[in-house]
């Protein structure tokens, strides 16, 4: 059975990784040039607990059972998680109703934990809130993640399981045959296929056009967003969400598992044309900065690191679009990956997996007895204690050869990034958190970019940033 993932965002990976544990042929067809880094590269990285999503939805069911599956496949796939908990807190008693509506709305959804907290609580475990704040809510099993993490991770696990990843090839069309598809057709090649599952993200609905098959029409909902230093860490110790309006879940604040802070999103909606144009504004900051203060008066916000913006796979109905095409026989739709996705996509894995290929479509698929569930991240020398470090680099001086300043990564964690695929100066960074620090790169970049040059026998000036057409240098200015 030859099977066709669309899009290597978290959704992708995920799906990927899950097939592998079966006796298929997998193949992962990514345009971009790295996993992970459409949709999934510039969100909040919170996996939610799930009482925010009407209950009787797709995502609040997909919500609730993928946050109670990633204790599990954090350790599996070692990835950054932490259950730190949430907060969403209530100024006046307008406020307050809508956190007994959240309770309500959690319990329905059978979210565990839930607790109403009055003001001296709240304020107790968030002490450095708006000593305004009324009551709260807290969900217990929240939690933070580095969400292009657990795509990579994913997909690092697959392949090791025989999963084939193809990068830099988009898909443009499909050969069919009695209205089934028999081939992918991407900008180099044509692959023979079995099935075909689309999770493009925010192009998921033109696959489905191409495809000939049901879809919604997707629009971004961008999401603005602002990034503080670490040396604010322990300002805020949970995920502290405003009472959520009708469009979105607030602007919240949040600290990152490597200890910054981030601020945001706002919730815009933007015309379809608008796709692949995540850019930051001056409204949409201040509106940033504003509710962050409102929130926590006393953060610093002179300590901005980074502005971004991520954009969200919206439909009109507001829910995820998950199934078995009815016209192409052969085509399963993961389209409208809003929020929650990142939470849900352990749960929609399974279920793609088990209940649509398996179950409605009645494959069956064999496991295989030789499937190894986990995957090492790369080790991040600085946070070993001192002796292990030191009998690192007694082993390869690389491991002692700190190339990125702000966030202590060494050449040898650089390399290894690139043996396992990096190909890009964002390859590098999403990988070891290297140029993500404090001064973004302006220190390390060249260093690492000498490194990518020497490692990939290739020339600096045909190094990218992310794309194709990213370069970041012309040419030599003196020989
Ligand atoms: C502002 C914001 C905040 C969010 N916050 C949270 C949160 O805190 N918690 C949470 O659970 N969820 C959150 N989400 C939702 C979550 O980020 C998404 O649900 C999830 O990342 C979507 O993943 P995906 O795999 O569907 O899409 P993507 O990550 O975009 O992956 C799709 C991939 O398909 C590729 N692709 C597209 N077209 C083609 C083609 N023709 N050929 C080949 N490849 C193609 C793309 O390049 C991309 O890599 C947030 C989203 C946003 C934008």
């Amino acid at each position: 059975m030859r099977i066709a993932v669309i899009g290597a965002g978290v959704f992708g990976s995920l799906i990927a990784r899950e097939l592998s544990k079966y006796d298929v042929d997998v193949t992962l067809i990514e345009k971009n040039l790295d996993v992970g880094m459409g949709v999934t590269k510039a969100n909040s990285a919170i996996v939610h607990a799930g009482y925010d999503d009407p209950p009787g939805t797709v995502r609040a069911k997909f919500c609730v059972l993928g946050n109670s599956m990633y204790e599990d496949l954090s350790k599996e796939l070692d990835f950054e998680y932490k259950k730190i908990g949430s907060l969403v807190v209530a100024f006046d008693d307008r406020e307050v109703k809508v956190l007994m509506k959240l309770l309500r709305q959690g319990e329905e959804n059978k979210v565990e934990g839930l607790r109403i907290l009055e003001r001296e609580e709240t304020l107790a475990m968030e002490p450095n809130l708006n000593p305004a704040v009324k009551m709260s809510l807290f969900a217990p099993s929240a939690g933070i993640t580095e969400p292009w993490m657990v795509a990579i991770a994913a997909v690092e696990n697959a392949m090791e399981n025989g999963a084939k990843l193809i990068l830099g090839e988009g898909v443009v069309g499909f050969e069919k045959r009695n209205g089934r598809i028999v081939k992918v057709v991407t900008t180099r090649n044509r692959y023979e296929v079995d099935l075909v599952i689309n999770c493009a993200g925010l192009h998921a609905d033109e696959i489905a056009k191409m495809a000939g098959a049901e879809h919604v029409d997707l629009y971004p909902r961008k999401g603005e967003y602002i990034l503080l230093d670490k040396k604010l860490g322990g300002h805020v110790r949970h995920v502290v969400f405003p009472v959520p309006t009708e469009t979105s879940k607030g602007i919240l604040v949040l600290p990152t598992v490597d200890g910054g802070i981030l601020l945001g999103p706002t919730a815009e909606d933007l015309p379809s044309v608008m796709k692949d144009r995540p850019l930051t504004t001056r409204e949409g900051l201040s509106k940033v900065k504003e509710n962050a203060k409102r929130l926590f008066p006393r953060l610093d916000l002179s300590y901005v690191v980074k502005t971004f913006s991520g954009l969200r796979p919206e439909s009109p109905r507001r829910d995820f679009y998950i199934g078995r095409s009815k016209l192409v026989g052969n085509f399963i739709n993961v389209m409208a990956t809003r929020s929650p996705g990142l939470t849900a996509a352990p749960a929609v894995a399974k279920y793609v997996v088990e209940e649509i290929i398996q179950g409605e479509i009645g494959v069956s698929l064999t496991r295989r007895k030789d499937f190894n569930p986990f995957r090492k991240g790369i080790v991040h020398y600085a946070s070993l204690s001192l002796e292990r470090w030191q009998e690192e680099i007694r082993r390869d001086p690389r491991a002692g050869k700190i190339v990125c300043f702000c966030n202590e990564v060494t050449e040898k964690e650089v390399i290894e990034a690139i043996k396992r695929g990096a190909r890009t100066l964002d390859g590098v960074k999403f990988r070891t958190r290297a140029m993500f620090g404090r001064c973004q790169g302006n220190f390390c970049m060249p260093r690492i970019m000498k490194i990518l040059e020497r490692e990939l026998g290739t020339d600096m000036s045909s190094l990218t940033l992310k794309s194709e057409n990213s370069w970041i240098v012309d040419g030599k200015v003196r020989e």
